[in-house]
């Protein structure tokens, strides 16, 4: 699929992401998130059974497998 970014040769390839999500305060990270990865701005899509997906895991408050630091920059 052509990339959606205006101006951009890229296409989009499967591949298996990090994806992070906030809430409030709270960051959390997803492993292995299946999504489409622009091959040129790297532009991703997550397709919304993903997006589901993700936020039942939140919902359903599942044990992460592994947790990991959040450092702030500053
Ligand atoms: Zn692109």
């Amino acid at each position: 699929m052509k990339c959606s970014i205006q101006g951009c040769p890229g296409q989009y390839d499967p591949k298996l992401i990090v994806h992070t999500l906030q809430r409030g305060s709270k960051i959390f990270v997803f492993e292995h998130v299946p999504a489409e990865v622009c091959s040129v701005c790297g532009d991703t899509l997550l397709a919304p059974s993903t997006i589901k997906h993700l936020e039942k895991l939140l919902y359903t408050k599942s044990k992460p497998g592994k947790t990991a630091p959040v450092y702030e920059y500053a």
